[in-house]
């Protein structure tokens, strides 16, 4: 097994602002897995304030040696062995966990969705996602958003109220909202999260700050709509302490080491009576098209990233009339374009 990676810098189409953070381009690395003449391709997409970089990726995928393993059917054995290598480097683990299993689909000759026994037909639909900013460009991206049957809003500084009333201007798409953390006070994002339910809201993602689970809980009590961890919620081992604090998680491939590791996340927030959304970083369609072969299984998907950026060397999964399209390539569905 061979395996390569260099970096890739993702140019976006549009500054994409957030409640902490505003940005052009998104770091990422791209790899592959080569045997037997197939090679399998995997990403790491790495938003600065994630902590990892090009370079932090570069020394973690160097520290990775696959010459003991015999080839990447052995998923069960070498994926663990990577992320004891070190801590963290999340999007470093999942580029090798795509890379790996798009190599095994190609082999197998069927894509991942296939091999899982889920209906392509069950993909859910998409939201399209608007940042904080001014009245004009939000009016101006909730035009070009119109195909998409859900928006998604960055709310979480003191525009909220404008950037809802700017959109409700222009349509009446069910919104879902991000807070990315942005109400550090309970009562404050009650009132927020009150006002939003005459809206037409769906839904609110991570309206507090990631450590504050007593305070989510609290708001949980009384918030007529449901709340979704993100930023609280990166791995396996965070899902079970959620229960009770919110209604739902965001599982992100870049968050969680891969596929592999998704789709126990889905399993026992399903056990656990937790809605499940499937979320991306700004990505190239490998990423996206790796994540959306779990898609079937999930309430909601915000996998857009792919569309945000000008460059993706890559054609893959798709959306189509805001609807997540798997095709029938094999692996995760992903060919350079
Ligand atoms: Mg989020």
């Amino acid at each position: 097994m061979k395996l390569r990676h260099h970096p890739y810098t993702l140019e976006l189409r549009h500054a994409f602002n957030i409640a902490n953070n505003s940005r052009t381009t998104t770091p990422a690395v791209l790899v592959e897995v080569e045997q037997d003449g197939i090679t399998g391709y995997g990403e790491a997409a790495m938003p600065p304030y994630l902590g990892e970089s090009q370079a932090t990726a570069a020394a973690f995928l160097g520290k990775v040696d696959l010459s003991p393993f015999a080839d990447p059917f052995q998923l069960e054995e070498i994926l663990p062995a990577i992320d004891a290598l070190a801590p963290g480097n999340t999007a470093a683990k999942a580029a090798v966990d795509i890379a790996l299993h798009d190599w095994i689909g190609k082999k197998l000759g069927a894509p991942w969705h296939r091999l899982w026994g889920l209906d392509p037909a069950k993909t859910p639909v998409t939201s399209f996602t608007i940042g904080l900013d001014t009245a004009e460009i939000v009016r101006q991206k909730t035009r070009e958003g119109a195909p998409y049957k859900i928006i998604k809003v960055k709310l979480g500084r003191d525009t909220d109220r404008m950037m809802i009333e700017t959109i409700r201007s222009v349509t009446d798409t069910p919104i879902t909202v991000d807070a990315n953390q942005g109400w550090a006070d309970r009562n404050e994002a009650l009132r927020k999260i009150e006002w939003l339910a005459t809206q037409n809201v769906l839904f609110i993602e991570q309206p507090m700050p990631k450590a504050q689970l007593d305070d989510t809980a609290w708001l949980r009590e009384r918030s007529p709509l449901p709340l979704v961890a993100d930023e609280s919620c990166q791995r396996l081992a965070d899902v079970a302490r959620l229960r009770g604090v919110f209604d739902g998680i965001n599982i992100k491939l870049m968050k969680c080491t891969g596929l592999r590791e998704a789709r126990a996340m889905i399993t026992l927030a399903r056990a656990l009576d937790l809605k499940v959304m499937l979320g991306c970083m700004t990505e190239t369609s490998v990423a996206i098209s790796a994540a959306a072969q779990l898609s079937p299984l999930v309430d909601w998907a915000d996998l857009d990233g792919a569309l945000l950026i000008r460059n993706d060397p890559f054609d893959g999964a798709t959306i189509v009339d805001g609807k997540v399209t798997l095709n029938n390539r094999p692996g995760i569905g992903a060919v350079k374009r």
